[in-house]
């Protein structure tokens, strides 16, 4: 199937309540504007030095989101720019976010990255992590920073349950941070496990191969 027949089937099982990222890692230039030309305006990569690449060679309306684990100190290669962080997973990667956007007097959009997945590889914080860091935001730390809502993923397993299971600890937090302070984005769900997702209340999902199709060499 060519990128379009595969953008269009994907867009024709998202409810229009739910917003796509679509994931363009490891894809050309070409690629992304052959999607960007469909009307896609919201792309994730998970690499800052790919994203410090492919930013200049694109339309400026596209709203970047930053999907893979960050570095403290790469975060000044993408503060001017970024329009949302999706993995922070440590109180220090949040607040060198914080100190880069206050130098663009900016605020940065960032969701927090919750261990939801039994593998021991995945990062993210604990549960107890995610609700104390949420309300130092609450209380007014990190002002240059707008925590939006909360990222995580599932096992990569065929057992739909357990990934339901994972999803099911996901949008609980989120209800329940919802009721301090109103959040957003729940962002859980790709290729694979995007249905089951947005079954388990997810209203953005991060999309990938589906769409541009099989990535050519293996991403952490
Ligand atoms: C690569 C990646 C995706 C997209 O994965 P696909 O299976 O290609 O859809 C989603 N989220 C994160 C964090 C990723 O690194």
């Amino acid at each position: 199937m060519s990128i379009q027949e595969n953008y269009n089937n994907i867009k024709d099982q998202l409810p229009a309540t739910v917003q796509l990222v679509a994931v363009s890692k490891t894809h050309p230039i070409s690629a992304i504007q052959e999607v960007y030309e469909l009307g896609q305006k919201v792309f994730g990569e998970n690499k800052v030095q790919e994203l410090t690449e492919k930013y200049p060679l694109l339309p400026k309306d596209i709203e970047w989101h930053l999907i893979g684990h960050l570095q403290t100190n790469k975060v000044k290669y993408i503060a001017e720019f970024i329009d949302t962080i999706q993995s922070v997973d440590s109180e220090k990667l949040l607040n060198e976010i914080n100190k880069e956007a206050a130098k663009y007097n900016r605020k940065i959009n960032v969701l927090l990255q919750i261990k939801i997945a039994e593998e021991e590889t995945k990062f993210g914080f604990e549960i107890e992590e995610a609700r104390n860091l949420f309300q130092k935001f609450v209380n007014g730390e990190f002002s240059n920073v707008e925590i939006t809502g909360l990222m995580g993923m599932a096992t990569f397993t065929e057992d739909e349950n357990q990934v339901r299971k994972e999803f099911k600890i996901l949008k609980d937090l989120f209800d329940d941070l919802n009721k301090t302070k109103p959040l957003q984005t729940l962002s859980m769900g790709m290729s694979d496990d995007f249905p089951i997702a947005i079954e388990c209340g997810a209203n953005s999902v991060r999309v990938g191969s589906a769409i541009f199709g099989r990535r050519d060499y293996s991403q952490s």
